[in-house]
């Protein structure tokens, strides 16, 4: 019997990734080797392996240039990363900085630097 669809799409992105558990031996030369996880179950650093997978895309990126897909995924990882140790978060700054501008605004600041002439102080 044939295989379904979904088991031809699986061992189509399997294989791609480097995982040939399902590939047929008549179709591929590696069939049969498994991509064995190389980090123990449960230690993950999700941030160190977000940044290893930037490293590898820009790298991709600036080696290949026109390539839109590593261009879109390294986008994609750059927003997944949180920000760097000291860097704010840039909504965070910008509101910092919009407060700053506020507290700024005081009446007698805007007094001070309306234009000469239009002053509506009577004096
Ligand atoms: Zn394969």
């Amino acid at each position: 019997m044939a295989d379904s669809n979904a088991v031809r799409s699986q061992r189509k992105r399997l294989h791609a990734a480097g995982d040939h558990g399902m590939c047929r031996p008549e179709r591929c030369r590696e069939a049969g080797r498994r991509l064995e996880p190389v980090v123990p179950a449960g230690s993950i650093d999700s941030v160190a392996e977000l940044e290893h997978l930037a490293r590898r895309l820009i790298a991709v990126t600036v080696a290949d240039p026109v390539n839109t897909q590593a261009a879109r995924a390294l986008a994609e990882v750059l927003r997944a990363l949180p920000p760097a140790q000291g860097e704010p978060d840039p909504v965070e700054r910008l509101q910092q900085e919009v407060a700053a501008i506020k507290a700024l605004h005081t009446p007698a600041n805007v007094a001070a630097i309306r234009p000469a002439g239009r002053s509506d102080r009577h004096e």
